[in-house]
């Protein structure tokens, strides 16, 4: 049996993973030993420029934070020719039929300072890039089509098994494997759970008009239909639906796909053509209790998987990311243990209250407005025509959306801890 020695083991090479890799890298200066094992390849195939028939055809809203986070790492020279800043983000709400869609809410998500609250970046670029840096950055190795498949939790170190006799001795592991995670169920964490009975359905579109960096979400029975501005007039429609009516659209031929498609999308911005294959997500929602145990810690999907309504699941796991690098330097510093319950609980403190309250707030929205119900329907528009007419409350959105409300690590306001 051979067994690899590292510091800290990632288990997941998704964008998580990869850029808690980077991030201890960095703040480490490379005298971490991090390995990254994910059971796919963590290849290069999605590098910028290639066709896009990509497996993943979502773009990621990143928020003002993410943004610096990803500037502090450099990582965002690679990101930034392929990112749509968001000039306005419309919030509507009228059946489908209706021929004119009055305008809830309106917003510029721009920061004080002058830059960009909101950026839209397709997931194939963000992919290329936190594989790019992770392959680059100074003591960590990535461990390709590793699937983590058990794991011992002992008193002064993990030792995690990978098949074919291989195994991983750590001092701390990260669950980075997103929603199903085998390390957090060997663990015993539970999950609080949330069915949603909702598919996402994700397409890229060419627009048949300028977008001028406008952002739409539209409030529909079925579900939210959001238009998230890419470069070039593109846009990625993230769209949420009953599971038994979405996957017949999942299913449907091209044609009339399209055009159940351009009737949520109006006729502002369209007729829009497919520019993309299309795939659906199931929207079974969920928070881990604890998102700690002895030499574990939870980041990204592993800990919460949250609608995708605000845009927000990515940005929320980078906030884990920057919050476990910081604590994990801070304990390497003074030469504690890297996996001790004390740094471990340092980590949950920091982030559990955050995770757990925006969990709850995106699966509150999503069910006020996924509903036809006239009363409710006359209660949310008065509730956003009032947030529409408060610049005070309305500069707050925009700062809880651009995650600069609460306890910000130090790596999301821009500083290496
Ligand atoms: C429709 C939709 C739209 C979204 N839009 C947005 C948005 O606009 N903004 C935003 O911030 N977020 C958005 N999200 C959420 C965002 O996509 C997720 O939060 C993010 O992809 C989670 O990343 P992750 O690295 O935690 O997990 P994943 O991306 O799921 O990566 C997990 C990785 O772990 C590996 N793995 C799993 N198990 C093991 C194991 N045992 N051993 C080794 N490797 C393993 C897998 O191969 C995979 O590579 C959206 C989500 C959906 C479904």
């Amino acid at each position: 049996m051979s067994v690899e020695r590292t510091d800290i083991l990632i288990a997941g090479g998704g964008f998580a993973g990869l850029a808690l890799a980077v991030a201890l890298s960095r703040v480490s200066d490379g005298g971490l030993a991090v390995t990254v094992a994910d059971a796919g390849p963590l290849g290069l195939p999605d590098a910028p420029g290639t066709p896009r028939q990509d497996a993943d055809p979502r773009a990621t809203a990143l928020s003002g934070s993410s943004r610096r986070l990803f500037e502090t790492l450099g990582i965002w020279p690679a990101l930034a020719p392929h990112a749509q800043a968001v000039s306005e983000i419309k919030l509507t709400d009228s059946p489908l039929a209706a021929g004119v869609r009055p305008v809830l809410l309106r917003y510029d998500p721009t920061l004080t300072d002058g830059s960009p609250g909101m950026l839209i970046v397709e997931n194939r670029f963000l992919r290329a890039a936190l594989l790019a840096a992770a392959r680059g950055a100074a003591g960590v190795r990535l461990a390709p089509v590793t699937r983590i498949d058990g794991a011992e939790f002992g008193r002064s170190h993990v030792l995690a098994t990978a098949g074919q006799g291989r195994s991983i001795r750590a001092r701390l592991v990260v669950s980075a494997e997103g929603r199903t995670s085998l390390l957090r169920d060997a663990a015993g964490i539970k999950l609080s759970r949330q069915a949603a009975d909702q598919i996402g359905i994700v397409t890229t579109v060419q627009l048949l008009r300028p977008h001028a960096g406008t952002a739409v979400q539209h409030f529909l029975p079925g579900g939210p239909f959001a238009m998230l501005p890419l470069p070039n007039d593109r846009a990625c429609i993230t769209w949420s639906e009953q599971a038994e009516f979405g996957n017949g659209l999942l299913a449907a031929d091209p044609e009339t796909f399209a055009a159940a498609l351009n009737d949520r999308l109006g006729n502002t911005w369209g007729p829009a053509r497919l520019d993309g294959p299309r795939r659906g997500w199931t929207l079974d929602l969920f928070h881990a209790r604890d998102l700690v145990a002895p030499r574990l810690a939870l980041i990204g999907d592993s800990a919460r998987a949250v609608h995708p309504i605000a845009g927000q699941g990515l940005n929320l796991g980078l906030r884990d990311v920057a919050a476990l690098a910081e604590v994990v330097i801070d304990a390497a510093r003074l030469g504690q243990d890297l996996g001790s319950p004390i740094v471990l609980q340092a980590y949950q403190q920091r982030r559990r209250l955050d995770s757990l309250s925006s969990a709850a707030a995106f699966d509150a929205i999503n069910r006020i407005f996924s509903n036809d119900w006239l009363l409710l329907r006359t209660a949310r528009t008065a509730g956003l025509g009032t947030v529409d007419r408060l610049p005070v409350l309305k500069r707050w959105l925009v700062g809880e959306a651009a995650g600069e409300t609460g306890d910000v690590p130090a790596l999301l306001r821009g500083v290496r801890p």
